[in-house]
Order: structure tokens, then sequence, then C-alpha cells
């Protein structure tokens, strides 16, 4: 098997600690083997394979991203205003009419900003086509869970249904990945105000039966709320939970309307939170209660959304957006810290995806998914400096490589499996013949 030693690296294992100034780091097969200090490198290790002088550079836990849509990468900027009803309806006409090949292309563009940008996993959402992410993550390396998002035609009039197709296209892909540890996938209801109860309840059932997570929008915008208050009379929270959808295996994106009682709720049921800073405030939908959630223990992790409602696939700005909108509308300078934003970026959000115990830190028994960063600080490197610059000071344009299940996928610019120069060209081939082709 293969054994890579990297050495010469300041290594950031997780949110918490522990950091090591000189460390090494060893990985055997796709696991994290060894991690310390290089002093302490035990002579009882298997010998290494191969040695990676990494110069000084800063090694940290592959980001996690925990909600996208990655099949609307080319439509970004197209329509950038509006609250989240207002946009949805702008966005319409020109996201209706796409097709799987565009989804495709799409999730292409999107997979290879966000390996760029430091993200080895990703959580992702579609309406048709609910695996292709995973088709195009796997071919480039990237983890990834899958799936559509199923929504009612009395809800949701434009296109064709899409339930049971997003089941049975998720079982073809399951077969298709059998084996495949870096790819899973779930069944996903769009939301409570664009699905019956039955059709959730329907979802969740399959979920369960499938052993897959479920994954849904909550409670997003202000009038979702309005919605289903109207409609069952009840917050779109404890309807789900009056419904059974929402347990340990829920995955739910955004949770910005949530009273006290719905806390209650959360933290009862082991859900996770998918938290969206920027499209939350791009969309005018609000600032989710993050301190509340963390200091009832519920599960959070960062997440970019579509290219049309952030529009970058970065996780150093949701980071950094997560500490201070809690500050600026809380008027708490302790509202949130680098800390917390880092954790929810790496170990919160493999919680959240139900992968924790694979991935998010940097530790003996993991998967080596990991990143590795030029960040230098003009006091030397420490614990707090890494953890401050990684959140306040950081960019994307410092990753130097990334390493999915021990296997390096990216390096200086350059994909490991596949030519993105050639690949840029195809979409925008593909897409300037769509456009061209449509009425
Ligand atoms: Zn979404």
């Amino acid at each position: 098997m293969k054994r890579v030693l990297l050495e010469n690296a300041a290594i950031l294992t997780g949110a918490a600690g522990p950091f090591f100034t000189d460390g090494a780091l060893l990985i055997e097969g796709s696991k994290i083997a060894w991690v310390g200090d290089a002093a302490k490198l035990p002579e009882s290790l298997p010998r290494p394979t191969e040695r990676q002088d990494l110069g000084g550079r800063v090694v940290i836990p592959g980001l996690v991203n925990t909600h996208a849509h990655g099949g609307l990468s080319a439509q970004r900027g197209c329509c950038d205003d509006g609250d989240l009803f207002e946009w949805a309806g702008a966005l319409a006409p020109h996201t209706s009419h796409l097709t799987v090949s565009d989804n495709r292309q799409s999730c292409r563009l999107a997979i290879l900003e966000m390996v760029r940008n430091g993200i080895t996993t990703a959580c992702d959402c579609t309406r048709y086509g609910a695996g292709v992410f995973a088709d195009e993550a796997a071919a480039i390396g990237m983890r990834s869970l899958s799936g559509a998002l199923a929504n009612s035609p009395e809800y949701r009039r434009t296109g064709r249904p899409n339930w049971p197709l997003a089941r049975i296209e998720t079982e073809e892909a399951m077969t298709r990945h059998a084996g495949d540890a870096r790819v899973r996938f779930y069944l996903g209801a769009h939301s409570p105000y664009s699905c019956t109860p039955e059709l959730v309840t329907e979802v969740k059932r399959a979920a369960d039966a499938l052993g897959l997570p479920f994954v849904i929008h909550l409670a997003e915008n202000r009038r979702e709320t309005e919605i289903t208050m109207e409609r069952y009379g009840v917050s779109p929270t404890q309807w789900l939970h009056d419904l059974g959808a929402l347990d340990a295996g829920a995955i739910l994106a955004h949770c910005v309307w949530i009273s006290e009682r719905d806390l209650d709720v959360l933290a009862g049921s082991g859900a996770g939170v998918a938290h969206n800073p920027t499209s939350n405030a791009k969309l005018a939908s609000g600032v989710a209660p993050v301190p509340a959630f963390l200091e009832r223990g519920i599960p959070v992790g960062l997440g970019t959304d579509s290219s049309l409602s952030n529009n970058a696939l970065d996780l150093f700005q949701e980071m950094k957006l997560s500490v201070l909108l809690q500050r600026a509308t809380r008027l708490d300078g302790f509202a949130m810290n680098a800390e917390q934003a880092f954790a929810m970026a790496t170990s919160g959000g493999a919680r959240v995806l139900g992968w924790g115990a694979d991935i998010g830190t940097l530790a003996p028994g993991m998967e080596a998914d990991l990143v590795v960063l030029d960040l230098h600080h003009p006091l030397g490197l420490t614990q707090d400096r890494v953890v401050s610059d990684l959140v306040y000071h950081a960019r994307p344009s410092q990753v130097r490589a990334v390493i999915v299940a021990g296997d390096p996928i990216y390096e200086n610019g350059r994909f490991a499996r596949v030519d993105s120069e050639a690949l840029l060209a195809e979409a925008r081939a593909h897409f300037s013949l769509s456009e061209r082709n449509q009425p």
C-alpha cells in the first residue's frame, strides 16, 4: 500500500487543535495513519513509500460545503436581486429549460471552483439528474453527497414532476457508484412551501428504507412561515417534526426563521443545519440564529448555496461572514468567533452530512481529506493566528494543493485527473450553442 509522509508542514488538525508547528502526517491508502510533531514520529511506524516536503506550508482538514446547487453554475449573475420569492420568480425563465447535459456542464464548473477553493466534500441539490453531480465529482476526485429535491406539481407548476423520478435516478446512481466510498446519496424534498405533506412523508420514508439522509430547505424566508401557518397552522419546523421527518438523518438548509419553540424541537431531533450566510443575506432572508444552535448542540455546517444566490463557491467567505453577520446584527462582539466558524466549515459540516466519523478533522483513522495552504504570519504561525487568518484573512488563492481520500486531486492550479482548461472550453461551447437554440 502507498504510504506518503507529508513533512515540514504546519498542521492544524481541527478548529480546537492540536496545532503542530513542525508537523508530519502519514497517509496510508485513503486514511491518516499518524499525525503529530515531526520530532515525535514513532520509529515503529511502517516506512513511507514516498516523502513530501511541504516547505512549511499549512495543512488543514478539507472544507465541507453542506449546501450547493452545482447545476446552476452557468447562470451565475443572471438574476442578482429580489428576496427569495421575487428572485425565484425572476430566475425561472433562466433555469426552467435546463437539460441534464446543461446540469452536467454546470456541475463540472462548480466542482472545479470548489476544489480550487479548498472544498473537499459537497452536498449538492438539483431538481432533475440526481446522480449528475456525483458523476462529475467522482471524475474530478471530490467527495460528494448528491441527490435531487422533490417538489409537488400543485405548488411548483413549471417543469415535469420529479418524483418518483428523483428516487429512481438516485438508485441508479447508487448502483453506478457502488464501492466508491467518496460518493454518497440522499433523498430530498424541496421545501415546506413547495411540497405537500404527503410528498414529504413519502420521500422521508423512502430515504429511511434506503438508509439515506433526507435533505430539505427549511425556514429560509419569513413568507415561508406565513405559508405554513396559513396552510397548516404551524411553523415550518413544527410541520416537519409533526410529519416525522425531523430526525438525526435530516439535513436542513437555512433555518433562518426559527422560534424558541422551534429551537427545542430542532435540538431534540438530532437534525443538522446547513447554514448559508451569504445566500441568506443576498436573498434578504435574514440571519440564522447560529449561536443558539451551537449553544444547544445542534450540528451546524456552512454552505455556499448556488452560484445564483451567492455567487462565489467560497467557504473562506462564508466563515468570515458567519461571524460578522452575528456581531453586526446582535451588536455583540462575542456573538461568535473564528474557532466556531472554522469548526462549522470542517467537523461541523461533516457531522451535518452524517460523515463525522470519517472526515472533518485530521486524526489517525480519519480519511485523508486535506488542504495545503500558503499562509504566513509576520509574527510566526501559532494555532490562534492560523485560525484567525483562515477565517478573517485567507483567500482561496492561497490554496496550493487538495488531497481527498489520500489522493492528490489538485496542485498549483492543475487538476490531477482532468484537464480543467479543456472542460472550461467544452462548457463554453456547450452553453453558447444552447443559448443560440433557445426560443
Ligand atoms: Zn438550496
